[in-house]
């Protein structure tokens, strides 16, 4: 191509849509022979933790030679090798050259079928695939949630989708609930938001959440000092008082929406964002829910920004470990 059509080509560019650049970064990275890109992620050094052994946490390590483009390691401690995917999800998993196209289409929001033509694999590659990702891009929480912290739950449809064994007649996909109003249908999903916005997410079980359930869930993370607001659902008021921690509840049943700073708008906004998310998959099974939740949780606080941070994730590569 020419100077001159090159320059055009620039200035079209900048006037793509967020999804479009999505779909030419990705076959820009297919064009650029993906496994260099994929190896360098996985190669690139954790900024906290020092290279160890994997088995035994040593950090007196030989290199030993490559295997498969990655750098193998001996350990002179337990003398076993490793190399950078030992012991992560990924670890034995094929066509490395295809995992940034993959991290590309899980920033994407992509189905599992139109991604598994792009990527020319089968849809159960892409399949095993997502939860292999997502079960490590999960992992990526913060450990504390600090000053107001607003608290709410939401529910959703259960759904045994890809389970062999149904108790009960089969249901459409995404589809209603049989019976109506809350009942054991529906799965509860807790979420935790700070002001800041680092959030949290938990799936609770079956219909209504109980005291024992949220203190299993907020126990641990809320900050002493820490000041939590929620609706009017009794539950909160008895965990708070237990746990002695301050407590504000918002009562919606009374038209309050909005008193100063205690409200549940930001929580309630980011159920919003979730549920609306998450219809492009026409219900996903209860079982992976909480997969579904931190890929959103990670698009939605913008740490799976970018393939090579995706795949970074999936690592154990976490943004506040990553060296950029
Ligand atoms: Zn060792």
């Amino acid at each position: 191509m020419n100077a001159k059509t090159f320059n055009g080509l620039l200035k079209q560019v900048a006037r793509l849509t967020l999804h479009q650049r999505e779909l030419l970064r990705k076959r820009l990275d297919t064009l650029d022979g993906g496994e260099q890109k994929v190896l360098a992620v996985i190669e690139s050094p954790r900024s906290e933790h020092p290279r160890s052994c994997p088995h035994c946490h040593g950090t007196e390590l030989d290199r030993h030679g490559q295997v498969s483009g990655l750098q193998r390691y001996r350990c002179q401690t337990c003398h076993r090798t490793f190399n950078a995917l030992t012991g992560t999800t990924l670890a034995r998993l094929r066509k490395k050259d295809k995992w940034l196209g993959f991290s590309a289409a899980l920033v994407a929001s992509q189905p599992l079928r139109p991604a598994a033509a792009a990527l020319q694999v089968h849809r159960n590659t892409t399949l095993r695939w997502r939860h292999r990702f997502l079960n490590s891009v999960k992992a990526d929480r913060p450990t504390t949630l600090q000053g107001i912290t607003e608290a709410d739950e939401t529910y959703f449809l259960e759904s045994r989708k890809g389970c062999r064994k149904l108790e009960r007649p089969a249901r459409r996909r995404g589809g209603k609930a049989g019976k109506p109003g809350l009942s054991n249908e529906q799965v509860c999903v807790l979420v935790a938001r700070e002001r800041t916005g680092q959030t949290l997410d938990w799936v609770m079980g079956r219909g209504q959440m109980s005291k024992a359930e949220l203190a299993s869930a907020l126990q641990s993370v809320l900050a002493k000092d820490a000041l939590l607001v929620s609706d009017g659902n009794p539950t909160y008021r008895g965990f708070a008082q237990d746990a002695h921690l301050a407590h504000e509840a918002v009562n919606l049943s009374a038209g309050v929406r909005v008193n100063g700073a205690i409200h549940v708008q930001n929580v309630n906004a980011y159920h919003g964002r979730l549920k609306h998310w998450i219809q492009r998959f026409h219900g996903v099974a209860t079982g992976y829910l909480d997969n579904y939740l931190g890929w959103f949780r990670a698009l939605d606080n913008h740490h799976a920004a970018s393939a090579e941070a995706v795949l970074a994730m999936t690592l154990g590569k976490f943004p506040h470990l990553t060296v950029t």
